[in-house]
Parts: structure tokens; C-alpha cells; sequence
């Protein structure tokens, strides 16, 4: 490959997404805010934009940026990650059995919990176990295996390319939640996914400023082509300043991303020596369970989320939240600022999370910085 062949790198990409407007030559695409657009004097649209619940060209730039971070046919975005993830379940075709992660975001999870009022049926498995996720296979009936990887707030790894392989000998679906990833580390359209899906409140957008999802297609096919269709119906795509807003935070997903799983590599090794600790849940940790695969898909580092679980239990895990300075005790992940969360108070009926467990986001600030203050406040139940 010489410098004529090589494709443009997703940096690029990244960094140039929008190109410049032409009317004032302004390096940054403007915001578009339109709710309507005007029809030709023969009644027509052909500009092809007829109204802003379904079409808006900064939603449509930060929707070209995903699907070519993702290796995507297409992608779409939306107002939240719920909003994408439910709008796979609201496009089936007819009543389906899923299989999805037992360890997943646990918003989602309640939902589908209550998913029988759709028609459709759900077993939860642990996706880190194949064999788990054969045994829950219903043929004929299973049409779409829902996996989270990295799981959270556990951080177990299943193995997409397995998964993949696994679902399609069934006539299956399979969409990977990879919202801890990133298309930086993983690209499970790559490895075989059907669909991918993102909360893009998160790493995607990066300052904890929006509330938005994103799903990216493999192809375009029939449910692809209902999910569209739910999205403008439901008028849940995001508005032209969250798209925006959005495309502003992807520009530096990369380095923001590779910082944080540094960091959060770092942290985890040292903190898997400390006598308050009872474990630390990190794929990247030789330790981990689920290395061996993580090695294999996530390239260029294992993500900026973590857990530890205190000796002393979910008192002393509570106290340790109180006693940080830096860390800010706040749910949601993946932006620039270090976040800390007792996981077990939030999450609801039937979460595997134990109750001595500190989910860690870990942000920009200095690895050091952000060791000693965890360091001091675990020795005030060591
Ligand atoms: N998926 C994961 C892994 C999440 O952590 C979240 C939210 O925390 C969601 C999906 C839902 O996304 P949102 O909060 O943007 O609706």
C-alpha cells in the first residue's frame, strides 16, 4: 500500500467530518435547526428534505461519521441510547425469543424484562459462555441475540466473532451493545455483528452534555428498513444541535478513548494490590476471564471502565464513594471527568452486581492524581 492506496483513516475522518460551508467558507459545518423546507414551485422536494422529525443534514453528518468509524452500510442516531436499543425490539417482524446478555446496561434489561406485552420472549445468559447461549436457543423462535461487551458494570467479554457465528446458523440477528468499546477498540461489524448499538451519551459525544444512541447496520435490510421507519415515526432521531453537539465530541474520540484506557490499565494494576480490594474486574488484567478474547478484539487497549469490590463490604464500598475529592460520585460514563458509582444502589430487581462493588469511569485527569485520591479514601475503611 502506497500513499495513493491507503483508505483515510478514521482520525481523519473523525476530524474532518462535515468538510466546510460553502456560503461563508466556515471550517465547522453550521448547526441545522429547520423544522421544515420549502417545496419547488412543481410541488416537489428536491433538495430530498421535506420535514425535521425525519430529515436534518447535521443528523445526517453525525450519522455518515458513526457508520465509518463502525465499517457501517448505514447508521442512524437518536435522541438516547434507549431510544436505539428499543427501536431493534419495536422493528421486529413478529413475535421473537431473544437471547441477551444476563450482565447488560440495567435500564435496558428492565425493559426487556417486560417485553412479553410485545408478543416477544426473553431468556438471559451469560454471552461470555457459548454453550450458555446454545442451550438458550430456541430454533425457529429465537430471532436476535442481544450482547453488551464489555458488560456492564462487570465488564465480562463475550466473543462477537463466536456469537455471530452461532446466531447465523439459526437465522438470527445479532446486535452488539459497544458503547464501552467504541468503534476505537472494537467493530463488531467487523467480527461478524448484524447491528451495532451505542449509547453515545457516552465515549461517542465524550462531555457528559447530551443524551443521545446510535445504531449501525452491516446492511440494508428489511428490518433495517423498519427500524428507520419506527425512529421517524416515533420522532425519536436527535435534534440537528445534539447531532451537532455529537460530532463535536467524535472529532476526538480517539485520543480521548486511548487516554482513558491507559489510565484506566494503569489504575487497575495498581489497585489490585491494595489490601482494601478484593478484586478489580478489568479485561485488561491478565486475571480477567474473559483477557484471552479481549485481546483479540479490542485493539489499541481494553477501555476506560472498571470495577473494584471492597474487602469490607458494601458499607465500607459506600464510605469509600463518600470520602473521594476528585472522583465525582454521578451515574453514566465515558466523559472527560473521572466518575464513581456504588452500582448496586441503582441498579434494580435482578441485577448480578454485588453489593460491595465501585463502578470506576475513568476520565482525563492525571493517572497519579486520580490513584492517590481512591488510595486515601480506601484507607479510610482499610
Ligand atoms: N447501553 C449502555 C451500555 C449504557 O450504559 C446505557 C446508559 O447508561 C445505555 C445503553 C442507555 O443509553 P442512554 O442513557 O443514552 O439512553
Amino acid at each position: 500500500m502506497d500513499e495513493r492506496t491507503k483508505p483515510v483513516s478514521v482520525q481523519t475522518l473523525a476530524a474532518r467530518i462535515g468538510g466546510h460551508e460553502s456560503l461563508t467558507n466556515a471550517v465547522i459545518p453550521p448547526i441545522h435547526m429547520s423544522a421544515t423546507f420549502l417545496r419547488d414551485a412543481d410541488n416537489g422536494y428536491s433538495a430530498g428534505y421535506v420535514y425535521g422529525r425525519t430529515d436534518n443534514l447535521s443528523v445526517q453528518q453525525a450519522e455518515r461519521l458513526i457508520g465509518s468509524l463502525e465499517d457501517a452500510e448505514e447508521a442512524l442516531i437518536f435522541n438516547s441510547g434507549m431510544a436505539a436499543a428499543t427501536a431493534v425490539i419495536l422493528a421486529l417482524e413478529k413475535p421473537t425469543h431473544i437471547v441477551a446478555s444476563q450482565v447488560m446496561y440495567w435500564g435496558f434489561r428492565s425493559w426487556l424484562l417486560d417485553i412479553g406485552r410485545f408478543g416477544h420472549r426473553v431468556t438471559f445468559v451469560e454471552t461470555s459462555d457459548l454453550d450458555a447461549i446454545r442451550r438458550a436457543i430456541r430454533p425457529g423462535e429465537t430471532g436476535l441475540i442481544w450482547v453488551e461487551t464489555p458488560s456492564n458494570p462487570l465488564w465480562t467479554i463475550t466473543d462477537i466473532a463466536a456469537v455471530a457465528a452461532i446466531a447465523h446458523t439459526f437465522d438470527a440477528v445479532l446486535c452488539v451493545d459497544s458503547t464501552v468499546a467504541t468503534p476505537i477498540l472494537t467493530r463488531p461489524l467487523t467480527l461478524g455483528a448484524d447491528i451495532v448499538m451505542h449509547s453515545a451519551t457516552k465515549y461517542l459525544n465524550g462531555h457528559s452534555d447530551l443524551i443521545a444512541g446510535a445504531l449501525c447496520t452491516a446492511r440494508k435490510d428489511p428490518l433495517w428498513t423498519r427500524i428507520g421507519k419506527t425512529r421517524g415515526q416515533l420522532g425519536s432521531a436527535s435534534s440537528g444541535f445534539d447531532a451537532w453537539l455529537l460530532m463535536r465530541g467524535m472529532r476526538t474520540l480517539d485520543v480521548r478513548v486511548r487516554r482513558q484506557s491507559q489510565t484506566a490499565a494503569a489504575l487497575a494494576a495498581r489497585l489490585a494490590t491494595h489490601p482494601a480490594v478484593s478484586a478489580v474486574l478489568y479485561p485488561g488484567l491478565e486475571t480477567h476471564p474473559g483477557h484471552d478474547i479481549a485481546l483479540r478484539q479490542m485493539a489499541g487497549g481494553f477501555g476506560g471502565m472498571f470495577s473494584i469490590r471492597i474487602k469490607n463490604g458494601e458499607a465500607a464500598a459506600i464510605a469509600v464513594a463518600a470520602s473521594v475529592q476528585l472522583w465525582q460520585r454521578a451515574t453514566s460514563f465515558g466523559g472527560i471527568e473521572s466518575l464513581i458509582e456504588h452500582r448496586a444502589s441503582i441498579e434494580g430487581e435482578g441485577s448480578p452486581c454485588p453489593d460491595d462493588l465501585l463502578r470506576l469511569s475513568v476520565g482525563l485527569e492525571d493517572a497519579d492524581d486520580l490513584y492517590f485520591d481512591l488510595a486515601h479514601a480506601l484507607a479510610t475503611v482499610s
